[in-house]
């Protein structure tokens, strides 16, 4: 509607813009024809005597389109071709009459006639004889033809600016129709989702580029949406599954023991397998607070320069009269003055993890390599292990929360809750870096920690310190 009515006011002042300009152009030249016709009989009139005057006059309406009169100073009609066009015209006529004599100027009216069919231009020229006014030339030209053309322009104009009007109004109508039929689809579908219905998806086939985007945007968002729902779902599952098998298992116990009395020495050995199960607890439900921390942005990370080099070495040395126990050889290759920025409890925290799980899965008398180097502006840092491997198919999931490559071995063999890794991934991107692994199954396992080294870096603890913020 605001369209048409644009375009309605477009057409209305284009048209009167085109009416005025022509109607002014084509006036003036009848006026100047007007005027140069009543000046060439006025100064003939002025050169001859009296009584030539109608002679001259006759000659001149013979050539004349339209009526010619001589008024003399006095009101009397001297001459006419047709006393009732201007004769009779109305007061306008003795006005420009009135005005001709006492301003001895030339004027312009535009009168109807008696019987309005005829519009018609008068001129009133004052005829001079010894500097006085002796009398007033009156012409009159019909104008009809004129009129006639503009009629025919109003009509031509109105027609078609009516039929441009009525076909951009069905245009705008279709195509504003066709505009909105995919929101309607959008907001049903935005409506469903709200409601729960994560799965419903929006199909609009529309042409439009811009809405072949939002939809696709849309479409994305709802994609996220439910997986980010289903990951929180399983998430909660996975932490409840976690911490009902060892209450069970204590549970039970607990009620075991209280069937019958037992020695203190019972008690004792039983009280030790219960606070192992607690242990066990405690560690799982200080994952999840890690990880919920880190999710919600409230990780305290802190940013300072750490030896990497130094603090792997000292992992190493803990775990190495552990290693020799179990007959496990580790093997160092750790480049020296190796330093990023970041928090060195928590990079610890990750070796630690990484280191423990080799040794978990490291069969005895094998190796387990260590190594750190520096490569263009990142320290590569790995850990490799002659393990079972990890099937392919579980390496892209690894690091999901409560994911484990092998659920029965990792359970009964005092394994962890599948948290290690998850929270390994989350510190390590929370200082920019990446971690990743490459195994080929029974041949072992390499897990590979990247991270920007601050002395080559130098923007490092500025681009840390804004990541922290957005976490
Ligand atoms: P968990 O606490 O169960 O060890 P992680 O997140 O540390 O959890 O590890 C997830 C799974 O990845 C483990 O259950 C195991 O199946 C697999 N995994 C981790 N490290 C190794 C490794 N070095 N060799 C083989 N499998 C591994």
């Amino acid at each position: 509607m605001l369209y048409i009515v644009v375009e309605l006011s477009i057409l209305i002042i284009a048209g009167a813009l085109i009416y005025f300009t022509l109607s002014k152009q084509v006036y003036d030249e009848v006026d100047e024809s007007l005027y140069l016709q009543a000046q060439s009989i006025v100064s003939e009139l002025e050169r001859s005597r009296f009584h030539y005057w109608s002679f001259h006059l006759n000659e001149f309406a013979k050539h004349f389109h339209g009526t010619v009169q001589l008024i003399g100073a006095n009101g009397v009609i001297q001459f006419a071709t047709n006393s009732n066009l201007i004769g009779k015209g109305g007061n306008e006529v003795s006005k420009a009459l009135g005005k001709a004599r006492d301003d001895e100027s030339t004027v312009f009216i535009s009168t109807l006639s008696l019987l309005r069919k005829d519009n018609i231009r008068v001129i009133a020229m004052p005829v001079h004889r010894d500097n006085h006014v002796i009398a007033i030339l009156l012409l009159g030209r019909s104008t009809n033809e004129i009129q006639g053309f503009f009629k025919w322009l109003y009509l031509l104009g109105g027609v078609l600016g009516l039929l441009s009007m009525l076909i951009s109004g069905v245009a705008g109508y279709v195509m504003a129709r066709r505009a909105l039929k995919p929101i309607n689809e959008i907001t049903s579908t935005a409506r469903a989702v709200a409601a729960g219905d994560l799965t419903r998806r929006l199909q609009s086939k529309v042409q439009d580029k811009e809405i072949r985007v939002l939809v696709k945007s849309l479409n994305k968002m709802f994609e996220d949406l439910e997986s980010s729902f289903m990951a929180q779902k399983r998430f909660t599952a996975d932490a409840s599954h976690e911490l009902r098998i060892p209450l069970t298992i204590l549970k039970g116990e607990v009620e075991v023991a209280l069937r019958h009395p037992r020695s203190e020495q019972d008690y004792k050995q039983l009280l030790k397998q219960h606070l192992d199960i607690i242990e066990r607890m405690q560690r799982i439900v200080n994952d999840l607070l890690t990880l919920a921390r880190a999710d919600a942005g409230l990780l305290e990370l802190a940013q300072e320069p750490v030896d990497l080099s130094l603090l792997l070495q000292e992992v190493a040395q803990h775990h190495l009269i552990l290693f020799a126990d179990h007959h496990i050889n580790l093997n160092m290759d750790i480049q020296d003055h190796l330093e990023v920025m970041g928090d060195q409890n928590h990079i610890e925290r990750v070796i630690f993890n990484l280191l423990n799980n080799a040794f978990k899965y490291a069969p005895e008398l094998s190796t387990i390599t260590l190594s750190a180097q520096a490569k263009d502006d990142l320290a590569i840092i790995t850990i490799q292990d002659e393990g079972p491997g990890i099937a392919k198919e579980h390496q892209a999931r690894l690091f999901d929360r409560f994911y484990r490559a092998d659920e029965a071995r990792a359970r009964n063999e005092g394994g962890g809750a599948g948290l290690g890794l998850a929270i390994c991934k989350r510190i390590i991107e929370a200082h920019n870096g990446e971690i990743s692994v490459e195994s080929t199954e029974g041949e072992g396992s390499k897990f590979i920690v990247r991270l920007s080294l601050s002395s080559t870096n130098p923007e490092f603890s500025q681009r840390l310190h804004s990541l922290i913020e957005h976490t």
